[in-house]
């Protein structure tokens, strides 16, 4: 494979500010190796980082969720990663060092040898060799790199979602241990919440609950076609009561929040939850406290809450198995492909700031 000097790549230059730029393409030594992105999946994350409120210097080149195949790869990281020239992987975001304390304990995301948030997508461009996103058409791959094989007959925008779907597999399932007799609640129907009902389907989930907005019907229709049993619509519906009577007034034994930026769901959970049940909180909320958060509810009931950031190794290789099965028509939640010069426009309809437009997974395809 012919690798040009230069490629394009997305630059962010501030907040709100993305230039697409012509960037040198790096040499690289023994211990490293070059992708050709055929696409990159944009997610909540891409929307705050565009918005500058993740703490990353700028300029940078975004893209935390790369697919590709393999342009260059020196000897000995085509013998350490079992890759070669032409094979197409999927790119973890983060870059761990593999060493230190948290990495030893398998939690590498939160891995910060290297500075916060050390990841593809987030390392600034001045950081040498610079093309550290899936915003470009070559993306650096570092020694740290952490690289999964995917089958090259997949349409690269269902092949992309090993990333939502390794989110499910690992807040939906593997962090609340979810198995078969559970009951789910998944509360938000975005990418992410999708994706958990997916997993928990494939987990062996006894039922399934989603809830939304009236807005959210396309989605909450989605969720249905996906596994949901029921999706309850929570501004025509009084959800605590709803939740109750599909429980036979237990409650469920695993609720997911993914919703993004509002707190008081968290507050919810507390009164959906089972007696024993565990609640995952995976949607970030800018920082903010949550009100009417009544504590004697988690003890009362016993109740797990657990926190989740980012997906590892096991759950995106689950999802990878799941894509590559054709088991479930994913392509149905693929809304949109952009190309690079249309990066800005993609993060705001992810946002939501395009009136009539809604997507639910989208992504960016670089080659031109
Ligand atoms: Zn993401
Ligand atoms: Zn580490």
């Amino acid at each position: 494979m012919t690798v040009p000097r230069t490629c394009r790549a997305v630059v962010q230059e501030g907040p709100r500010q993305l230039v697409l730029r012509e960037l040198p393409v790096p040499e690289i030594d023994d211990d490293a190796a070059l992708l050709r992105i055929e696409a990159c999946g944009i997610c909540g994350s891409d929307a705050e980082q565009y918005a500058g409120l993740l703490p990353v210097t700028f300029p940078v080149v975004p893209g935390h969720e790369p697919l590709g195949t393999i342009a260059k790869i020196g000897d000995r990281a085509a013998r350490r990663w079992g890759v070669d020239v032409g094979d197409r992987v999927a790119v973890e975001a983060p870059i761990p060092c593999g060493r230190c304390r948290v990495c030893l304990a398998g939690r590498y995301t939160m891995c910060r040898a290297r500075g916060t948030f050390f990841a593809h997508g987030y390392v600034p461009l001045a950081t040498a060799p610079g093309l550290w996103g899936g915003y470009a058409e070559y993306l650096y791959l570092d020694p740290c790199s952490i690289l999964h094989r995917v089958r090259a007959d997949v349409p690269a925008g269902v092949a992309v979602m090993f990333n939502p779907l390794g989110a499910g597999f690992r807040w939906a399932v593997e962090i609340p241990d979810t198995g078969p007799g559970d009951t789910v609640l998944v509360l938000g129907p975005g990418q992410r919440g999708l994706a958990s009902v997916i997993a928990a389907r494939a987990a062996g989930a006894d039922r399934i609950i989603v809830t939304g907005l009236t807005r959210d019907a396309p989605k909450l229709a989605l969720a249905e076609r996906f596994g949901a049993d029921h999706v309850i619509d929570i501004e025509r519906e009084d959800a605590r009561r709803r939740v109750k009577e599909l429980t036979d007034g237990r409650g469920a034994d695993v609720v997911i929040e993914v919703s993004a930026n509002a707190p008081e769901p968290v507050a919810e959970a507390l009164h959906y939850v089972a007696p024993g049940g565990r609640i995952v909180l995976a949607g970030v909320k800018g920082f903010k406290s949550v009100p009417d958060f009544v504590s004697d509810l988690v003890v009362m009931k016993e109740a797990r809450i657990l926190g989740a950031f980012g997906v590892t190794s096991p759950a995106y290789a689950a999802a990878i198995r799941l894509i590559e099965s054709g088991r479930v028509p994913l392509a149905e939640m693929h809304t949109h492909e952009f190309p690079l010069e249309d990066a800005e426009r993609a993060i705001r309809i992810l946002a939501g700031e395009v009136p009539g437009e809604t997507s639910i997974h989208s992504c960016l395809v670089p080659a031109r």
